[in-house]
């Protein structure tokens, strides 16, 4: 089936979302819907698959004329769409997850499980899925679980499938799994819609290419397009897509990480008895799938997880179980992965947020009053010398984009004197312009020999950014490599492969 979008509009109060967006998907073509953060991709797909309803604009369904009042009225038009955050049951089992919302039930009301079993076996086959219809999805990884996704929508006859940033939570060996899947459903005759910012993806599997930027489409481009120029079209100017970077010159151990044991509230195991050390002038990145115990790991290093066990030692000076605010006196810069949650308070100005965690004994708090004149002033040299693009250090920081607010935090923990740097998720959700200037500070902070630790889920990132790679999967650290180590190599690890 082809698919046509036409002038699509779409509005948030006085935000253009969608304007005028043009889209057409041949059948069995992979279309590569490419854009920053906040492009509006994902608004266009909920457009199209009922969820929303556009202002302006018309669907087309092999040339006809469509209209949709829901998500059911979707999905039966033939739109399938794989979730980033699947909607799957996990108690429930593959079969079981299948039929749900579609239920089929035998003569006497029975629900028909068997039908469902042999659906997904049927489909398994087809494309050569490995899935067992009994197993509880909860039991399956991630690869598996959106593979499950995949056989739910072609178990209601999708023919347009719309793949919504997909890689996320992949390994880079499941990742490259599922291009051949999205290659064979291709082949078979599924048009498919497949959403992604990430380039590399882009350029392996993509037949056509259209990019859109701030709403709007920008310009269609060919798979054999480089790097850069696919990276200026999104961004709307040239960029430096690698950093510059001379090998690391690594001084004394620093930060000591001994057999530290992190939990959950639920009482489970976040971080398993991880061990690693890392020196002054480098950077050591913590790789890993999202939720693999980096972000509790972080956490505790900042003193936000009490009750952790083992040892952390920075400069000699034990730091396990200090609040955070003798971890940030000790010398710990923190930039959280969630900047609008933890990093920055959005009613604030971008000056006050300068000064957030610097209340106790410093230049800006005189005799219990806040001296504005000198935090402007500071606020103006570092809004400067981050690149915050913005009219008055009196702007919220809420109304800042992503990028932006990234460079508030950055300017905020660069500016105390630092022992350690710990940023989480440094770009994400940033454009790739902030991205440039992130990676070039971070680097820069390596260099004047602060260790630095690196979180990241993002593959190219780690591979721009660490001098070593430590890897983590359920908890444990299963390996520590070097800087230069393959995606092969550390998308086995981040699978639980140990070295
Ligand atoms: P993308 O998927 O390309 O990252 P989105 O389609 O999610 O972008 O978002 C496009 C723009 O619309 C962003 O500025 C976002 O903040 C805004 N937006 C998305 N959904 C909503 C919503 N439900 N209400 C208000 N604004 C929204
Ligand atoms: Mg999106």
């Amino acid at each position: 089936m082809n698919l046509e979008l036409r002038g699509i509009t779409k509005r948030f109060g006085a935000l253009v979302a969608n304007d005028h967006i043009d889209l057409s998907v041949r059948e069995g073509e992979i279309h590569c819907l490419l854009g920053e953060n906040g492009a509006g991709k994902s608004t266009l797909m909920n457009v199209l698959s009922g969820l929303y309803r556009a202002e302006e604009g018309e669907i087309l369904l092999d040339g006809e004329k469509v209209t949709f009042a829901g998500p059911g009225e979707a999905m039966n038009a033939g739109i399938g769409m794989v979730h980033q955050h699947f909607m799957l049951i996990p108690v429930f089992t593959v079969a079981e997850n299948i039929i749900l919302g579609n239920e089929k039930t035998t003569f006497g009301g029975r629900l028909d499980l068997g039908a469902a079993r042999q659906l997904v076996r049927d489909i398994s086959a087809r494309f050569g899925f490995d899935v067992d219809p009994d197993a509880l999805v909860d039991d399956l990884p991630v690869g598996a679980q959106q593979r499950v996704e995949i056989i739910k929508a072609l178990s209601r006859e999708a023919k347009v499938l719309v793949f919504d940033e997909p890689t996320a939570v992949l390994t880079p060996q499941e990742t490259d799994e599922l291009m051949v899947i999205m290659r064979q459903l291709a082949e078979s005759g599924t048009a498919i819609v497949f959403i992604t910012h990430k380039l590399r993806e882009v350029r392996e599997v993509a037949d056509r290419i259209t990019v859109v930027r701030l709403g709007k489409v920008v310009g269609e481009a060919e798979p054999t397009a480089s790097n850069t120029e696919l990276a200026s079209l999104m961004v709307g100017r040239s960029v430096e897509l690698t950093v510059a970077k001379e090998p690391a010159t690594p001084g004394d151990s620093a930060l000591v990480v001994d057999g530290l044991t992190v939990w959950s509230p639920s009482g489970a195991v976040a971080v398993d008895n991880v061990s690693f050390e890392v020196r002054r002038g480098e950077i050591l990145a913590i790789a890993g799938v999202q939720g693999n115990g980096q972000t509790e790991l972080a956490e505790a290093l900042l003193g936000l997880r009490p009750g952790s066990t083992g040892s952390i030692t920075l400069d000699g000076k034990s730091l396990l179980d200090s609040d955070v605010r003798s971890v940030l006196d000790a010398g710990v810069g923190f930039v959280p992965e969630d900047r609008t949650q933890d990093g920055l308070v959005a009613e604030f100005t971008i000056a006050e947020n300068l000064m957030l965690d610097r209340s106790v004994g410093d230049p800006f708090v005189g005799r219990g009053t806040l001296r504005r004149a000198i935090l402007r002033k500071f606020a103006q040299e570092k809004v400067t010398e981050f690149d915050v693009r913005t009219q008055s250090v009196d702007e919220h920081v809420g109304r800042l984009s992503g990028g932006n607010q990234q460079k508030v935090v950055l300017a905020r923990e660069l500016s105390r004197d630092l022992r350690l740097l710990v940023a989480a998720q440094p770009t994400r959700g940033i454009d790739v312009g902030s991205i440039e200037f992130v990676h070039k500070r971070i680097v820069a902070t390596r260099d004047a020999g602060t260790p630095v630790i690196v979180v990241s889920t993002e593959l190219d990132e780690v591979a721009a950014l660490a001098d070593r790679i430590a890897v983590m999967y359920r908890g444990k650290i299963v390996g520590i490599v070097d800087g230069d180590a393959t995606r092969e190599e550390l998308g086995l690890l981040m699978a639980g492969a140990s070295s």
